[in-house]
C-alpha cells in the first residue's frame, strides 16, 4: 500500500516535471525502485531527463526565434548582431542524433526515402511527378540546404538544385568554401508542382513530416534556406524573405539563414550581393572567414 502510494507520488511529480510517457521497460522498473528508495520529496528533484522523441515523430512547427550571438544563453527576442565575432555554440546536441553513426542515418534516410516515393498525399503532384525528389548528400553534414521544390530538371533526374538554379547554387557553395559532398540539399516539397508553380501550403504541409525527419536524421547545426517558400515553411512564418533575410534564426537546435532562391538571382544578378552579404553572416557564425579560403 506505501510503496503504490509513493508510485502515484512519483509519477505526478513526474508529471508535472514534464514527463508524459515512459519509454522504456528499464524505466518502469527504475521508477518503482525510486518509489521504495527515495522520499517523494527528494524524487521530484531526480527526475530523469525527458525521454528523446521517436526519430521520425513531427513535432508541432515552433516559430522562428531571433537569436542573439552571445556566449552566454541566447535571447530568443532579439536579433544576432551581425558584425560580432563568432561565438561558442550555446546550443548542444540532443542525445538521439549523437548516437547515431552514418550508417544509421544512411539507412534511416533510405527508410524515409523509400516511403517518400510510394507517397501520394498530394494526388495531382503524385500523378504528374516523373519520379520524387528526396535530397542528397552528407547524412552528417553540418550544414543543410532547403530549397522550395523541384523544377523539371530535378523531377527528370531526380536531384534537387540541378539546372540553371543548380548551377549558380554550385558557384555560391564553392565562394563559400565548401562542396556539395559535404552538405545535405533537399526541399520543403518531394514532388515537381507541374508548371513550376509555388507549392500550396496543403502540399508543403503534407511534406513536412518527411522533411521533419530529414532534418532530424541529418541534425545540421546550420540550414539555409532558399526563398521565400522554404524560410516562410521552415520557420513557419509569413514574413517575406526580404525581411527575414540578413540575421539568424533558431529552429531545434540549427541556426537558420534566410536569403534568395538561386532562380530569383538569374531573373535579378544584382540581388547576388545580398546573398553574399547573408551568406558572410552563416560563415561569420560557423568561425570561417571566407576572404581566407
Ligand atoms: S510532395 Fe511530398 S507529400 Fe506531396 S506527394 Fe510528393 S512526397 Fe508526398
Amino acid at each position: 500500500m506505501q510503496l503504490d502510494r509513493l508510485l502515484i507520488q512519483t509519477l505526478e511529480s513526474w508529471h508535472r516535471a514534464g514527463v508524459s510517457e515512459l519509454a522504456q521497460a528499464s524505466e518502469v522498473q527504475g521508477l518503482l525502485e525510486a518509489a521504495q528508495a527515495v522520499p517523494v520529496t527528494k524524487a521530484r528533484h531526480a527526475v530523469p531527463s525527458t525521454p528523446a522523441p521517436t526519430r521520425l515523430d513531427v513535432p508541432s512547427k515552433s516559430a522562428p526565434t531571433h537569436i542573439q550571438n552571445t556566449p552566454s544563453k541566447p535571447n530568443h527576442s532579439e536579433p544576432i548582431t551581425k558584425t560580432s565575432a563568432p561565438q561558442e555554440t550555446i546550443v548542444t546536441k540532443p542525445s538521439l542524433p549523437q548516437t547515431m553513426n552514418r550508417e544509421d542515418r544512411i539507412n534511416c534516410l533510405a527508410e524515409i526515402a523509400g516511403r517518400v516515393s510510394k507517397c501520394t498525399k498530394c494526388k495531382e503532384l503524385a500523378e504528374t511527378r516523373t519520379q520524387t525528389v528526396f535530397g542528397v548528400g552528407n547524412p552528417e553534414a553540418k550544414v543543410m540546404f532547403i530549397g522550395e521544390a523541384p523544377g523539371a530538371d530535378e523531377d527528370k533526374q531526380g536531384e534537387p538544385f540541378v539546372g540553371r538554379a543548380g548551377k549558380l547554387l554550385d558557384k555560391i557553395i564553392e565562394a563559400c568554401g565548401w562542396t556539395r559532398e559535404e552538405l545535405y540539399i533537399c526541399n520543403i516539397l518531394r514532388c515537381r508542382p507541374p508548371g513550376n508553380r509555388n507549392p500550396s501550403p496543403i502540399e508543403a504541409d503534407n511534406c513536412s513530416e518527411y522533411l521533419q525527419a530529414q532534418i532530424e536524421t541529418v541534425d545540421p547545426d546550420y540550414i539555409v534556406c532558399w526563398g521565400t517558400i522554404a524560410a516562410q515553411n521552415v520557420l513557419n512564418s509569413k514574413t517575406p524573405i526580404g525581411r527575414m533575410r540578413g540575421e539568424l534564426f533558431e529552429r531545434g537546435r540549427a541556426r537558420v539563414l534566410c536569403t534568395y532562391h538561386p532562380s530569383y538571382l538569374l531573373r535579378n544578378p544584382p540581388a547576388k550581393k545580398l546573398v553574399w552579404e547573408d551568406l558572410k553572416i552563416l560563415l561569420a557564425e560557423m568561425g570561417i572567414d571566407p576572404d581566407k579560403k
